[in-house]
Protein backbone atom coordinates (compact mmCIF):
# COMPACT_ATOMS: atom_id res chain seq x y z
CA UNK A 1 0.00 0.00 0.00
CA UNK A 2 1.41 3.60 -0.59
CA UNK A 3 1.59 5.73 2.35
CA UNK A 4 0.35 9.09 3.34
CA UNK A 5 3.45 10.56 4.81
CA UNK A 6 3.22 13.55 7.09
CA UNK A 7 0.19 14.89 7.15
CA UNK A 8 -0.89 18.18 9.61
CA UNK A 9 -4.28 18.32 11.00
CA UNK A 10 -5.95 21.71 12.72
CA UNK A 11 -8.10 21.33 15.35
CA UNK A 12 -9.34 18.32 17.71
CA UNK A 13 -12.50 18.17 17.65
CA UNK A 14 -14.22 15.16 16.16
CA UNK A 15 -13.46 16.25 12.83
CA UNK A 16 -10.18 16.69 12.63
CA UNK A 17 -10.06 13.36 15.31
CA UNK A 18 -12.02 11.44 12.85
CA UNK A 19 -9.46 12.87 10.28
CA UNK A 20 -6.91 11.44 12.44
CA UNK A 21 -7.72 8.21 12.34
CA UNK A 22 -8.73 7.82 8.75
CA UNK A 23 -5.03 9.30 7.85
CA UNK A 24 -3.43 6.99 9.99
CA UNK A 25 -5.55 4.08 9.04
CA UNK A 26 -3.79 4.62 5.30
CA UNK A 27 -0.45 5.02 6.56
CA UNK A 28 0.28 8.62 7.65
CA UNK A 29 2.16 9.93 10.14
CA UNK A 30 -0.23 12.40 11.81
CA UNK A 31 0.68 16.03 13.39
CA UNK A 32 -2.21 17.26 15.49
CA UNK A 33 -2.30 21.13 16.22
CA UNK A 34 -5.17 22.28 19.00
CA UNK A 35 -5.28 25.89 20.15
CA UNK A 36 -7.06 24.94 23.28
CA UNK A 37 -5.29 22.01 26.32
CA UNK A 38 -8.21 19.20 25.24
CA UNK A 39 -8.96 17.62 22.56
CA UNK A 40 -12.92 17.07 21.99
CA UNK A 41 -13.87 20.67 20.35
CA UNK A 42 -17.85 20.99 21.22
CA UNK A 43 -17.17 17.62 22.71
CA UNK A 44 -16.58 17.85 25.91
CA UNK A 45 -18.01 15.16 29.11
CA UNK A 46 -18.00 15.60 32.58
CA UNK A 47 -18.00 13.08 35.40
CA UNK A 48 -19.81 14.11 38.96
CA UNK A 49 -20.96 12.75 41.73
CA UNK A 50 -21.84 9.17 39.29
CA UNK A 51 -23.76 11.79 36.65
CA UNK A 52 -22.22 11.58 32.97
CA UNK A 53 -22.46 15.42 32.20
CA UNK A 54 -22.38 16.21 28.32
CA UNK A 55 -22.03 19.79 27.80
CA UNK A 56 -22.02 19.79 24.03
CA UNK A 57 -23.41 17.07 22.07
CA UNK A 58 -24.62 14.05 23.71
CA UNK A 59 -25.62 11.61 20.84
CA UNK A 60 -25.86 11.76 17.46
CA UNK A 61 -28.48 10.65 14.80
CA UNK A 62 -28.13 6.76 14.55
CA UNK A 63 -29.55 6.64 10.60
CA UNK A 64 -26.52 8.57 9.52
CA UNK A 65 -23.97 5.25 9.38
CA UNK A 66 -20.24 6.87 9.59
CA UNK A 67 -20.05 7.12 13.04
CA UNK A 68 -21.44 4.25 14.36
CA UNK A 69 -18.64 2.53 11.87
CA UNK A 70 -16.26 4.36 13.24
CA UNK A 71 -17.23 3.57 16.66
CA UNK A 72 -17.06 -0.06 15.95
CA UNK A 73 -13.52 0.32 14.36
CA UNK A 74 -12.35 1.76 17.81
CA UNK A 75 -13.57 -1.24 19.41
CA UNK A 76 -16.19 0.59 21.16
CA UNK A 77 -19.56 -0.45 19.87
CA UNK A 78 -20.30 -2.99 23.17
CA UNK A 79 -20.69 0.90 24.61
CA UNK A 80 -23.20 2.21 21.90
CA UNK A 81 -26.61 2.97 23.72
CA UNK A 82 -29.61 3.99 22.01
CA UNK A 83 -31.85 7.07 23.23
CA UNK A 84 -35.20 6.41 25.26
CA UNK A 85 -38.28 7.79 23.98
CA UNK A 86 -41.52 8.51 24.95
CA UNK A 87 -44.24 11.25 25.09
CA UNK A 88 -43.40 14.39 23.12
CA UNK A 89 -44.21 17.87 24.42
CA UNK A 90 -44.19 21.09 23.21
CA UNK A 91 -44.76 24.40 25.75
CA UNK A 92 -47.48 26.30 24.14
CA UNK A 93 -50.30 28.71 25.58
CA UNK A 94 -48.68 28.37 29.09
CA UNK A 95 -48.77 24.35 29.01
CA UNK A 96 -47.00 21.68 28.47
CA UNK A 97 -49.07 19.70 25.54
CA UNK A 98 -48.89 16.60 23.67
CA UNK A 99 -47.50 16.48 20.27
CA UNK A 100 -50.16 14.50 17.90
CA UNK A 101 -49.11 11.08 17.45
CA UNK A 102 -47.40 10.50 14.16
CA UNK A 103 -45.53 13.81 14.15
CA UNK A 104 -42.35 13.57 12.22
CA UNK A 105 -39.86 16.09 12.53
CA UNK A 106 -42.77 18.39 13.08
CA UNK A 107 -45.09 17.39 10.09
CA UNK A 108 -48.73 15.62 11.32
CA UNK A 109 -48.78 12.38 9.04
CA UNK A 110 -52.50 10.54 10.86
CA UNK A 111 -55.68 12.20 10.48
CA UNK A 112 -57.53 11.53 13.92
CA UNK A 113 -55.19 12.35 16.57
CA UNK A 114 -54.49 16.18 14.24
CA UNK A 115 -57.96 16.08 14.65
CA UNK A 116 -58.20 16.00 17.83
CA UNK A 117 -55.64 17.80 19.36
CA UNK A 118 -55.62 20.94 21.25
CA UNK A 119 -52.30 22.01 19.93
CA UNK A 120 -54.04 23.99 17.26
CA UNK A 121 -56.95 25.91 16.03
CA UNK A 122 -59.66 24.58 13.19
CA UNK A 123 -58.33 27.19 10.86
CA UNK A 124 -54.83 25.92 11.47
CA UNK A 125 -55.91 22.00 11.02
CA UNK A 126 -57.51 23.33 7.87
CA UNK A 127 -54.52 25.24 6.86
CA UNK A 128 -52.42 22.11 7.16
CA UNK A 129 -54.36 19.82 5.29
CA UNK A 130 -54.18 22.72 2.19
CA UNK A 131 -50.86 20.71 1.69
CA UNK A 132 -51.96 17.55 0.36
CA UNK A 133 -53.21 20.06 -2.74
CA UNK A 134 -50.48 23.16 -2.68
CA UNK A 135 -48.46 22.51 -5.58
CA UNK A 136 -44.57 22.33 -5.13
CA UNK A 137 -43.12 25.07 -3.22
CA UNK A 138 -39.47 24.09 -4.12
CA UNK A 139 -38.22 25.04 -7.68
CA UNK A 140 -34.96 23.94 -8.07
CA UNK A 141 -33.70 27.34 -6.59
CA UNK A 142 -32.28 26.73 -2.79
CA UNK A 143 -35.49 28.92 0.06
CA UNK A 144 -35.67 29.29 3.59
CA UNK A 145 -36.33 26.73 5.84
CA UNK A 146 -39.72 29.69 6.67
CA UNK A 147 -41.13 29.95 3.18
CA UNK A 148 -40.98 26.49 2.67
CA UNK A 149 -43.04 25.47 5.26
CA UNK A 150 -44.91 28.31 5.90
CA UNK A 151 -46.82 27.76 2.07
CA UNK A 152 -47.09 24.18 2.36
CA UNK A 153 -48.42 23.96 6.26
CA UNK A 154 -49.24 27.37 7.50
CA UNK A 155 -48.20 29.87 10.21
CA UNK A 156 -49.85 27.66 12.94
CA UNK A 157 -48.23 24.24 12.52
CA UNK A 158 -44.51 26.42 11.44
CA UNK A 159 -44.65 28.22 15.02
CA UNK A 160 -46.37 26.30 17.10
CA UNK A 161 -44.39 22.76 16.45
CA UNK A 162 -42.03 22.55 12.93
CA UNK A 163 -40.03 26.25 14.36
CA UNK A 164 -39.37 24.96 17.55
CA UNK A 165 -38.25 21.13 16.54
CA UNK A 166 -36.14 21.79 13.94
CA UNK A 167 -34.54 25.70 14.84
CA UNK A 168 -33.12 24.00 18.18
CA UNK A 169 -30.65 21.66 16.05
CA UNK A 170 -29.18 24.83 13.95
CA UNK A 171 -29.64 27.12 16.84
CA UNK A 172 -31.15 29.30 14.40
CA UNK A 173 -34.02 30.71 12.98
CA UNK A 174 -36.20 29.46 9.83
CA UNK A 175 -36.00 32.54 8.37
CA UNK A 176 -32.45 32.29 8.01
CA UNK A 177 -31.69 28.42 7.04
CA UNK A 178 -31.36 26.93 3.45
CA UNK A 179 -34.01 24.06 2.63
CA UNK A 180 -30.48 22.68 0.13
CA UNK A 181 -28.15 22.50 3.61
CA UNK A 182 -30.32 21.99 6.48
CA UNK A 183 -33.18 19.48 5.79
CA UNK A 184 -32.63 18.57 2.02
CA UNK A 185 -34.92 15.46 2.14
CA UNK A 186 -38.16 17.51 2.80
CA UNK A 187 -37.50 18.73 -1.15
CA UNK A 188 -36.43 14.78 -2.26
CA UNK A 189 -40.49 13.99 -0.56
CA UNK A 190 -41.93 17.17 -2.21
CA UNK A 191 -40.39 16.32 -5.59
CA UNK A 192 -41.54 12.68 -5.03
CA UNK A 193 -45.17 12.88 -3.31
CA UNK A 194 -45.56 16.60 -3.63
CA UNK A 195 -47.46 16.45 -0.13
CA UNK A 196 -45.23 16.29 2.60
CA UNK A 197 -47.69 15.04 4.97
CA UNK A 198 -48.45 12.37 2.22
CA UNK A 199 -44.47 11.78 2.04
CA UNK A 200 -43.33 11.51 5.60
CA UNK A 201 -46.39 9.20 6.10
CA UNK A 202 -44.77 7.29 4.19
CA UNK A 203 -41.48 7.30 5.59
CA UNK A 204 -40.72 4.09 7.73
CA UNK A 205 -36.97 4.37 9.39
CA UNK A 206 -34.45 2.13 8.47
CA UNK A 207 -33.62 -0.48 11.10
CA UNK A 208 -29.64 0.08 12.17
CA UNK A 209 -27.66 -2.93 12.28
CA UNK A 210 -27.09 -4.58 15.83
CA UNK A 211 -29.28 -2.42 17.23
CA UNK A 212 -32.65 -4.21 18.30
CA UNK A 213 -35.81 -3.59 16.13
CA UNK A 214 -37.68 -2.67 19.02
CA UNK A 215 -35.55 -0.20 19.85
CA UNK A 216 -37.30 2.91 19.04
CA UNK A 217 -35.21 6.29 19.41
CA UNK A 218 -33.28 7.90 17.02
CA UNK A 219 -30.35 8.80 18.29
CA UNK A 220 -27.35 7.08 19.82
CA UNK A 221 -24.80 7.72 22.06
CA UNK A 222 -21.68 5.95 23.89
CA UNK A 223 -22.78 4.83 27.91
CA UNK A 224 -19.42 5.99 29.66
CA UNK A 225 -19.80 9.70 27.52
CA UNK A 226 -19.00 10.95 23.82
CA UNK A 227 -15.67 11.70 25.96
CA UNK A 228 -15.24 8.13 25.43
CA UNK A 229 -15.37 8.74 21.72
CA UNK A 230 -12.37 11.37 21.98
CA UNK A 231 -10.10 8.96 24.17
CA UNK A 232 -10.77 6.23 21.69
CA UNK A 233 -9.65 8.48 18.53
CA UNK A 234 -6.27 9.92 20.07
CA UNK A 235 -4.40 7.04 19.87
CA UNK A 236 -4.19 7.93 16.15
CA UNK A 237 -2.36 10.78 16.59
CA UNK A 238 1.14 10.01 16.56
CA UNK A 239 2.52 13.95 17.86
CA UNK A 240 -0.10 15.99 19.46
CA UNK A 241 0.46 19.74 19.66
CA UNK A 242 -1.92 21.44 22.27
CA UNK A 243 -2.44 25.15 23.04
CA UNK A 244 -1.21 25.97 19.63
CA UNK A 245 -2.47 28.38 18.02
CA UNK A 246 -2.40 28.14 13.44
CA UNK A 247 -2.23 31.48 12.70
CA UNK A 248 -1.77 30.84 8.73
CA UNK A 249 -1.74 27.71 5.94
CA UNK A 250 0.02 27.76 2.54
CA UNK A 251 0.21 24.22 0.64
CA UNK A 252 2.76 22.09 2.53
CA UNK A 253 3.46 24.46 5.23
CA UNK A 254 1.57 25.71 8.17
CA UNK A 255 2.68 28.89 10.27
CA UNK A 256 1.80 28.87 13.97
CA UNK A 257 1.64 32.31 16.26
CA UNK A 258 4.75 32.34 17.44
CA UNK A 259 6.39 32.01 13.97
CA UNK A 260 7.51 28.67 14.05
CA UNK A 261 6.62 27.34 10.46
CA UNK A 262 6.14 23.72 10.15
CA UNK A 263 6.48 21.45 6.59
CA UNK A 264 3.73 19.18 5.99
CA UNK A 265 2.83 16.39 2.53
CA UNK A 266 -0.75 17.22 3.57
CA UNK A 267 -3.02 19.27 5.89
CA UNK A 268 -6.58 19.09 7.22
CA UNK A 269 -8.20 21.92 8.17
CA UNK A 270 -10.68 21.11 10.98
CA UNK A 271 -10.90 24.07 12.68
CA UNK A 272 -13.77 26.33 13.99
CA UNK A 273 -15.77 27.77 11.12
CA UNK A 274 -14.85 31.70 11.88
CA UNK A 275 -10.92 30.16 11.25
CA UNK A 276 -11.18 28.96 7.54
CA UNK A 277 -10.64 33.12 6.20
CA UNK A 278 -8.21 33.92 8.50
CA UNK A 279 -6.00 30.75 8.25
CA UNK A 280 -6.33 30.47 4.30
CA UNK A 281 -6.60 34.49 2.92
CA UNK A 282 -9.35 33.06 0.00
CA UNK A 283 -11.79 35.42 -0.24
CA UNK A 284 -14.03 32.18 -0.64
CA UNK A 285 -12.75 31.08 3.12
CA UNK A 286 -13.69 34.72 4.45
CA UNK A 287 -17.05 34.17 2.96
CA UNK A 288 -17.85 31.38 4.56
CA UNK A 289 -15.97 32.55 7.82
CA UNK A 290 -17.82 35.91 7.94
CA UNK A 291 -21.27 34.40 7.71
CA UNK A 292 -23.56 34.40 10.56
CA UNK A 293 -22.78 31.91 13.24
CA UNK A 294 -25.10 31.71 16.67
CA UNK A 295 -24.10 31.46 20.11
CA UNK A 296 -25.66 28.79 22.61
CA UNK A 297 -25.30 28.99 26.34
CA UNK A 298 -26.79 25.29 27.86
CA UNK A 299 -27.51 24.30 31.79
CA UNK A 300 -27.23 21.09 33.11
CA UNK A 301 -28.89 20.86 37.14
CA UNK A 302 -28.63 17.73 38.71
CA UNK A 303 -31.77 16.94 41.02
CA UNK A 304 -32.98 14.16 43.39
CA UNK A 305 -35.77 12.36 41.05
CA UNK A 306 -38.47 13.04 44.23
CA UNK A 307 -37.47 16.84 43.52
CA UNK A 308 -38.33 16.82 39.67
CA UNK A 309 -41.97 16.97 38.48
CA UNK A 310 -42.90 13.50 37.00
CA UNK A 311 -43.63 13.36 33.13
CA UNK A 312 -43.54 10.46 30.97
CA UNK A 313 -40.93 11.39 28.37
CA UNK A 314 -37.73 12.66 27.46
CA UNK A 315 -38.19 16.46 27.18
CA UNK A 316 -40.18 18.92 25.33
CA UNK A 317 -39.22 22.28 23.08
CA UNK A 318 -40.74 25.51 23.63
CA UNK A 319 -42.82 27.55 21.13
CA UNK A 320 -41.61 31.20 20.54
CA UNK A 321 -44.68 32.79 21.12
CA UNK A 322 -44.16 32.02 24.87
CA UNK A 323 -41.78 34.78 25.80
CA UNK A 324 -39.41 32.21 27.57
CA UNK A 325 -35.86 32.38 27.13
CA UNK A 326 -35.57 28.22 27.27
CA UNK A 327 -36.11 27.01 23.77
CA UNK A 328 -35.99 23.30 24.95
CA UNK A 329 -35.61 21.42 27.74
CA UNK A 330 -34.59 17.39 27.67
CA UNK A 331 -34.92 15.12 30.57
CA UNK A 332 -31.43 13.50 29.89
CA UNK A 333 -31.99 10.83 32.93
CA UNK A 334 -34.78 9.77 30.85
CA UNK A 335 -33.13 10.53 27.83
CA UNK A 336 -30.03 8.58 28.45
CA UNK A 337 -30.43 6.72 31.60
CA UNK A 338 -26.31 6.01 31.89
CA UNK A 339 -26.46 9.73 32.22
CA UNK A 340 -27.95 9.87 36.05
CA UNK A 341 -27.27 7.49 39.13
CA UNK A 342 -30.42 5.23 40.48
CA UNK A 343 -32.77 8.09 41.97
CA UNK A 344 -31.52 10.97 40.46
CA UNK A 345 -32.44 13.70 37.83
CA UNK A 346 -30.65 15.96 35.36
CA UNK A 347 -32.18 18.18 33.49
CA UNK A 348 -30.42 19.83 30.32
CA UNK A 349 -31.73 23.43 29.25
CA UNK A 350 -31.36 25.19 26.10
CA UNK A 351 -31.09 29.08 26.12
CA UNK A 352 -32.35 30.84 23.38
CA UNK A 353 -29.84 32.59 20.87
CA UNK A 354 -31.28 35.95 21.66
CA UNK A 355 -30.89 36.01 25.75
CA UNK A 356 -27.37 34.87 25.20
CA UNK A 357 -25.46 37.84 24.47
CA UNK A 358 -26.26 39.72 27.66
CA UNK A 359 -25.80 37.00 30.15
CA UNK A 360 -22.36 35.40 28.12
CA UNK A 361 -20.47 37.86 30.86
CA UNK A 362 -22.31 37.13 33.95
CA UNK A 363 -20.78 34.35 36.10
CA UNK A 364 -22.34 30.97 36.08
CA UNK A 365 -23.93 30.82 39.14
CA UNK A 366 -26.08 34.16 37.97
CA UNK A 367 -26.52 32.06 34.83
CA UNK A 368 -28.19 28.75 36.21
CA UNK A 369 -30.61 30.44 38.31
CA UNK A 370 -31.90 32.38 35.29
CA UNK A 371 -32.50 29.34 33.76
CA UNK A 372 -33.70 27.68 36.88
CA UNK A 373 -36.23 30.37 36.99
CA UNK A 374 -37.31 30.04 33.26
CA UNK A 375 -37.57 26.55 33.84
CA UNK A 376 -39.96 27.08 37.08
CA UNK A 377 -42.49 28.93 34.94
CA UNK A 378 -43.10 25.86 33.02
CA UNK A 379 -42.76 22.61 35.58
CA UNK A 380 -41.93 22.40 39.20
CA UNK A 381 -38.61 21.65 40.23
CA UNK A 382 -37.08 21.71 43.58
CA UNK A 383 -33.44 22.91 44.14
CA UNK A 384 -30.54 21.54 42.35
CA UNK A 385 -27.52 19.62 43.56
CA UNK A 386 -25.37 21.37 41.83
CA UNK A 387 -25.50 22.82 38.16
CA UNK A 388 -23.00 22.68 35.53
CA UNK A 389 -22.92 26.02 32.66
CA UNK A 390 -21.86 26.22 29.27
CA UNK A 391 -20.91 28.72 26.86
CA UNK A 392 -20.71 28.27 22.84
CA UNK A 393 -19.62 31.39 21.61
CA UNK A 394 -20.22 32.33 17.81
CA UNK A 395 -19.65 28.94 17.31
CA UNK A 396 -22.79 27.28 15.61
CA UNK A 397 -22.36 27.92 11.79
CA UNK A 398 -25.61 29.21 9.95
CA UNK A 399 -26.57 27.45 6.65
CA UNK A 400 -28.01 30.76 4.81
CA UNK A 401 -29.76 30.53 1.84
CA UNK A 402 -27.00 30.08 -1.15
CA UNK A 403 -24.92 28.08 1.83
CA UNK A 404 -24.33 24.88 -0.59
CA UNK A 405 -23.07 27.43 -3.26
CA UNK A 406 -20.79 29.08 -0.82
CA UNK A 407 -19.37 26.02 -0.08
CA UNK A 408 -18.72 24.35 -3.84
CA UNK A 409 -16.86 28.24 -4.37
CA UNK A 410 -14.70 27.74 -1.43
CA UNK A 411 -13.93 23.62 -2.38
CA UNK A 412 -12.82 25.20 -5.85
CA UNK A 413 -10.90 27.25 -4.62
CA UNK A 414 -8.94 24.77 -2.15
CA UNK A 415 -8.97 22.05 -5.06
CA UNK A 416 -6.03 24.36 -6.41
CA UNK A 417 -3.97 24.38 -3.47
CA UNK A 418 -1.82 20.79 -3.68
CA UNK A 419 -2.04 19.04 -0.49
CA UNK A 420 -4.76 21.19 1.43
CA UNK A 421 -8.17 19.93 2.43
CA UNK A 422 -11.18 21.21 5.20
CA UNK A 423 -14.00 19.58 6.83
CA UNK A 424 -15.96 20.11 9.61
CA UNK A 425 -19.37 21.37 10.89
CA UNK A 426 -19.38 24.70 8.61
CA UNK A 427 -19.27 22.15 5.43
CA UNK A 428 -21.99 19.84 4.45
CA UNK A 429 -23.74 19.42 8.10
CA UNK A 430 -23.26 20.43 11.81
CA UNK A 431 -24.03 16.81 13.10
CA UNK A 432 -20.98 14.86 14.75
CA UNK A 433 -21.55 12.02 11.73
CA UNK A 434 -21.84 14.68 9.07
CA UNK A 435 -18.30 16.47 10.89
CA UNK A 436 -17.03 12.15 10.75
CA UNK A 437 -18.12 11.77 6.93
CA UNK A 438 -16.55 15.44 5.70
CA UNK A 439 -13.05 14.32 7.54
CA UNK A 440 -13.14 11.03 5.46
CA UNK A 441 -13.55 13.10 2.86
CA UNK A 442 -10.59 15.16 3.06
CA UNK A 443 -8.33 12.51 4.04
CA UNK A 444 -9.32 10.65 0.72
CA UNK A 445 -9.05 13.61 -1.43
CA UNK A 446 -5.57 13.94 -0.21
CA UNK A 447 -5.01 10.53 -0.28
CA UNK A 448 -6.03 9.91 -4.32
CA UNK A 449 -3.16 11.22 -6.04
CA UNK A 450 -1.65 8.18 -4.22
CA UNK A 451 -4.60 6.24 -4.75
CA UNK A 452 -5.21 5.12 -1.10
CA UNK A 453 -8.67 4.89 -0.29
CA UNK A 454 -9.77 4.77 3.59
C1 LIG B 1 -24.56 22.86 22.55
C2 LIG B 1 -24.40 22.00 21.34
C3 LIG B 1 -25.06 20.78 21.26
C4 LIG B 1 -24.92 19.96 20.15
N1 LIG B 1 -25.56 18.76 20.12
C5 LIG B 1 -25.33 17.91 19.10
C6 LIG B 1 -25.84 16.57 19.17
O1 LIG B 1 -26.46 16.16 20.17
N2 LIG B 1 -25.59 15.75 18.12
C7 LIG B 1 -24.85 16.14 17.03
O2 LIG B 1 -24.66 15.34 16.10
N3 LIG B 1 -24.33 17.41 16.95
C8 LIG B 1 -24.54 18.28 17.97
N4 LIG B 1 -23.98 19.53 17.94
C9 LIG B 1 -23.15 19.91 16.78
C10 LIG B 1 -21.75 19.28 16.86
O3 LIG B 1 -21.38 19.13 18.21
C11 LIG B 1 -20.71 20.15 16.18
O4 LIG B 1 -21.16 20.57 14.91
C12 LIG B 1 -19.39 19.37 16.01
O5 LIG B 1 -18.97 18.87 17.26
C13 LIG B 1 -18.35 20.27 15.39
O6 LIG B 1 -17.14 19.55 15.27
P1 LIG B 1 -15.88 20.19 14.54
O7 LIG B 1 -14.76 19.23 14.70
O8 LIG B 1 -16.25 20.63 13.16
O9 LIG B 1 -15.57 21.56 15.32
P2 LIG B 1 -15.18 21.84 16.83
O10 LIG B 1 -15.70 20.81 17.74
O11 LIG B 1 -15.56 23.25 17.07
O12 LIG B 1 -13.59 21.71 16.83
C14 LIG B 1 -12.75 22.67 16.21
C15 LIG B 1 -11.43 22.68 16.99
O13 LIG B 1 -10.48 23.47 16.28
C16 LIG B 1 -9.71 24.20 17.22
N5 LIG B 1 -9.14 25.35 16.51
C17 LIG B 1 -9.83 26.38 15.92
N6 LIG B 1 -8.98 27.23 15.34
C18 LIG B 1 -7.72 26.72 15.54
C19 LIG B 1 -6.43 27.16 15.15
N7 LIG B 1 -6.23 28.27 14.42
N8 LIG B 1 -5.35 26.42 15.54
C20 LIG B 1 -5.52 25.26 16.26
N9 LIG B 1 -6.74 24.82 16.64
C21 LIG B 1 -7.82 25.53 16.27
C22 LIG B 1 -10.74 24.59 18.28
O14 LIG B 1 -10.10 24.93 19.50
C23 LIG B 1 -11.58 23.33 18.38
O15 LIG B 1 -11.10 22.43 19.36
C24 LIG B 1 -24.10 20.38 19.05
C25 LIG B 1 -23.43 21.61 19.11
C26 LIG B 1 -23.56 22.41 20.24
C27 LIG B 1 -22.81 23.71 20.30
Amino acid sequence: MNRLNQIAIIGGGIAGLAAAHYAKVAGAHVTLFEAQDRLGGKIKTIYRDGFTLETGPDGYMARKPTLTTLITDLGLEDQLVRSKTGTSYIYVRQQLRQMPEGSVMGIPTKFWPMVKTDLFTWRGKFRAGLDLVIPRVYKGEDISLNRFFRTRLGSEVVDTMIEPLLSGIYNGTLDDMSIESTFPQFITIEQKTRSLILGMKALTPPVQAGVKPSETGKFLSIDQGLGALVEGLRPSIDRLVLNTYVKSVRPHEITLADGTVEQFDGIILATSPNMLGPLLGLPEAERLSSLKRTSSLTVLAAFDESEVEALDGTGYVIAKSEGNALTACSWMHKKWPHMAPQGKALIRMYIGSEYVSPLLHEDDDTIASFALRELRRIQKVGTPLFTKVERHVQTMPQYEVGHKQDVRAFEEALSKWDGVEACGAILHGVGLPDCVDSAKQAVNNLNLKQGVMV
